[in-house]
C-alpha cells in the first residue's frame, strides 16, 4: 500500500515535471499570457513610485533638485538610513502578488517581483532585512530581492542580521510605539564595512528598516542606503501624474 503511493506521487511529481518543461510558464499577474514575468498589460497596471524624496522616499510632483529632500522630512528622513531607493507604489496588481508571495511562500512570484526592483548605482554589499524568527519554512521576499539585486549588479550579499523575536504588528501602533516596537529587533551577526544597501520588500512607517540600519551602523558599516520594492501610499501623497 505505502509502494503504491509512493508510485502516484513519484508519477504526479514526473508528470508536473515535464508539464513544466513543456509549457511555457505564465504571466504571474494573469495567468494567461505568456510569463514568467509580468506581461505587458499587467505591467500596465503597476504604479510607479514618480520623483520619490532620496531621504524619506516621498512621492513628488516635480524632481527634487537642491535642497535633495522634500518638504515633509526636510532632509532628516530615517534615522540610520542616508538614502532611500524606492520602485513603486503599493497598491492595485503589485499589492495582491506581494501578499500572495508572502503568504503562500511562492518563489515563481517572488523571483518576477525581483526583476521590479528599482537599480542600485552604489559599490555596496547587500543585505536583506531578515524573517522574523519562526516563520514557516520557504523562501523569504526580502532575501529573494536582495539574491537577485546582488546577482544582477555583481554585488557581495551577506545575511548579516538576525531578527532577535517577532515584533507586534506594526500597522496596528502609531509612530512612536513604532519604534518602541522594534527597537532592538536586529542583531549583527556578521559585521559588514563600507556602504551597504539594505533590502525589504515593504516601506510604511520606516521603523523597521531604520532599526536594522541602526544596529548596521552601531558595527562596521559607514553609510546604508535603503532599496525597497514599494511603499505604502499615504493620505497627504501628491495625487496627480503617478500612472504610466
Ligand atoms: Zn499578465
Ligand atoms: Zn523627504
Amino acid at each position: 500500500m505505502r509502494l503504491s503511493s509512493a508510485l502516484v506521487s513519484g508519477c504526479r511529481n514526473l508528470c508536473r515535471q515535464v508539464a513544466d518543461g513543456l509549457l511555457p510558464a505564465l504571466c504571474v499577474g494573469c495567468s494567461v499570457r505568456p510569463g514568467p514575468d509580468l506581461c505587458a498589460q499587467c505591467r500596465r497596471h503597476l504604479t510607479p513610485l514618480l520623483h520619490p524624496c532620496p531621504r524619506c522616499g516621498r512621492p513628488q510632483r516635480e524632481p527634487l533638485n537642491n535642497p535633495r529632500s522634500c518638504r515633509a522630512c526636510r532632509g532628516h528622513g530615517w534615522l540610520g538610513i542616508s538614502e532611500v531607493i524606492v520602485g513603486w507604489n503599493y497598491e492595485g496588481l503589485l499589492q495582491g502578488l506581494i501578499t500572495s508571495a508572502k503568504a503562500s511562500a511562492d518563489r515563481p512570484t517572488m523571483l518576477t517581483l525581483a526583476t521590479l526592483m528599482p537599480a542600485i548605482e552604489a559599490q555596496a554589499s547587500i543585505v536583506p532585512v531578515p524573517p522574523a524568527p519562526g516563520r514557516r519554512h520557504g523562501p523569504h521576499l526580502a532575501t529573494v530581492l536582495a539574491r537577485h539585486l546582488a546577482h544582477h549588479h555583481g554585488l557581495p550579499l551577506v545575511e548579516a542580521l538576525r531578527c532577535r523575536h517577532l515584533a507586534a504588528e506594526q500597522h496596528r501602533l502609531n509612530a512612536g510605539d513604532r519604534r518602541r516596537n522594534v527597537e532592538d529587533l536586529f542583531v549583527v551577526r556578521r559585521p559588514v564595512g563600507g556602504t551597504i544597501v539594505l533590502v525589504d520588500d515593504l516601506l510604511t512607517s520606516g521603523a523597521t528598516a531604520s532599526a536594522a540600519a541602526l544596529a548596521l551602523r552601531r558595527q562596521d558599516a559607514d553609510r546604508v542606503i535603503l532599496a525597497v520594492l514599494a511603499r505604502t501610499p499615504r493620505s497627504d501623497d501628491p495625487k496627480s501624474g503617478w500612472r504610466l
